[in-house]
């Protein structure tokens, strides 16, 4: 265990930004920089100011919010790129020069010294301004040692706040990285590290250089970043507490509802079996697992799923035990005889078998038949219109019955299937429920193929699943929405 703090620097606005396919406007860039305050970042690199007026607009916003952190913005070693970062009003500038000579020579045509003449302009005039200054080594690692400490020892003596080493390509393995920063001595600043996941090291370079010595950690939610991504703050963080015991200001159980903000805004879907903020992080299907939870949770999860404000789920296919259907009729309060669970428990693996994904509602439906019942639906679909095309907004209107009261209801969307769930949702609004997650997946090939359509509702504290096919997206996604709620309706 160890005593020492270490202070994140968050990138997810500047690299994380970079990320191929992600371009934020500046409520989004705000709100996400509130998420990162409110979870306890120390440094928010905000943007570069220089990219954009739209940038600048953003890192203004964000340098006006009076937020906690230290808001930072990238700047290279130009007179410009200060200049912008000043007129946004940030605390910082995360100075990046080039140090490589690959960099040096190829990337700017100039030599050594002069590179290391401009850094230290570039150095006193930021400091002249009033700033913080973190000057960053792009790619350091491929850097030559020697002259990486000759521009870090000058750096200090012109009153560099910090310095940060950069792995810029990804390149490192971690005893390289331990390596460098040990070369790199007791510095009179802290030192900072900088990692992407080229080669998928990028958390345990991290967590190498921290062992060597450096004191910041430079990572992106949800491991965004340019190409292959920055370390990422959820797997870095959670290292860093339970693997070493490092002290650190992040409200860990804030992480997962991060995640999701910058997994929506940014639209980039986090992969299922991610560390820490995947889907699968906490799920159990395999029914040893599933056992040895209930019995004691810490023997499948080390991590608590509290901890990281996850939650623990429990998943039917072909590996899941009598057990877990047993938890799971209980959970959804569904009373079985002994014989009945082990029909049930037979019918799911059956189906999971058949490479199918067993959802709540086909649970119940089967339970349903089990137990020989057929409750009446709560909600039936009486009529459904949806429209279409490129010179018209797309519209649904619905008619349905709930109880056997007539509701008409009409609604507009980003396309025919938005406005028909949209129309559903506005004629069942006195139903609690969020529609936290569509999929739609084509089974057959050509345009005429069926599609499968499964949706997540959370209804208060349940997570309901449940699914519907047809050869139409627009009734498959109909139904597999009123399938999910016919679930939560049976339950009141
Ligand atoms: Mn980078």
């Amino acid at each position: 265990m160890s005593a020492k703090k270490i202070k994140v620097h968050d990138t997810t606005l500047r690299d994380g930004e970079q990320t191929p396919g992600v371009s934020l406007i500046p409520d989004e860039k705000l709100k996400i920089a509130k998420a990162l305050d409110d979870l306890g970042v120390d440094i928010i690199e905000a943007g570069a100011a220089i990219t954009s007026e739209g940038e600048q607009e953003s890192i203004k916003k964000i340098a006006n919010e009076g937020l906690r952190a230290e808001i930072s913005s990238f700047a290279r070693i130009v007179k410009g790129d200060i200049d912008a970062a000043l007129k946004c009003g940030v605390d910082s500038v995360f100075l990046v020069s080039p140090t490589s000579d690959l960099h040096i020579k190829y990337k700017l045509g100039i030599d050594r010294d002069e590179l290391l003449k401009r850094t230290l302009e570039a150095i006193e005039y930021s400091k002249d301004h009033g700033l913080i200054v973190d000057l960053c080594a792009e790619d350091g690692s491929r850097s030559d040692i020697d002259f990486l400490k000759k521009v870090l020892s000058s750096a200090v003596e012109y009153k560099i706040d910090r310095f940060t080493v950069a792995d810029t390509v990804g390149i490192m393995v971690p005893e390289k990285i331990f390596d460098i920063l040990t070369k790199l001595g007791k510095s009179k600043v802290p030192l900072g590290i900088h990692c992407h996941d080229d080669l998928g090291l990028a958390t345990a370079n991290t967590l190498s250089a921290v062992r060597a010595g450096a004191s910041i950690v430079d990572v992106a939610v949800n491991g965004l970043g340019e190409r292959a991504g920055n370390a990422s703050l959820e797997e870095v963080v959670m290292a860093l507490k339970l693997g070493y015991g490092y002290e650190l200001d992040i409200r860990t159980e804030r992480i997962a509802s991060v995640s999701d903000v910058v997994e929506k805004l940014c639209g980039i879907p986090v992969p299922p079996n991610k560390a820490i903020v995947g889907e699968n992080a906490f799920t159990h299907e395999a029914g040893i697992h599933v056992d040895g939870i209930l019995k004691k949770a810490e023997t499948y999860e080390a991590i608590k799923p509290e901890s990281v404000g996850a939650k623990r789920t429990f998943v039917l296919g072909k590996h899941v035990g009598l057990k877990a259907v047993k938890k799971m009729l209980e959970d959804e309060k569904i009373p079985v005889t002994d014989e009945q669970l082990k029909e049930v428990y037979n019918q799911v693996k059956y189906m999971g078998d058949k490479g199918k994904r067993v959802t709540n509602v086909d649970l119940e439906a089967i339970s349903d038949s089990v137990l020989g019942v057929s409750p009446e639906k709560a909600i039936k679909v009486e009529e459904l219109l949806a429209v279409a095309g490129n010179t018209i907004t797309p519209t649904a209107s619905v008619k349905i019955k709930i109880n056997g009261r007539e509701v008409i209801e009409s609604s507009v969307g980003t396309g025919p299937v938005d406005a028909a769930l949209n129309a559903i949702k506005h004629a069942t609004r006195d139903v609690p429920f969020e529609l936290v997650e569509y999929h739609v997946d084509s089974i057959s090939g050509g345009a005429d193929a069926v599609v499968k359509v499964m949706v997540k509702l959370k209804s208060k504290d349940r997570i309901i699943t449940a699914q519907a096919a047809g050869t139409d997206i627009v009734l498959a996604s109909v139904d597999a929405l009123v399938n999910g709620l016919n679930s939560i309706m049976r339950r009141k």
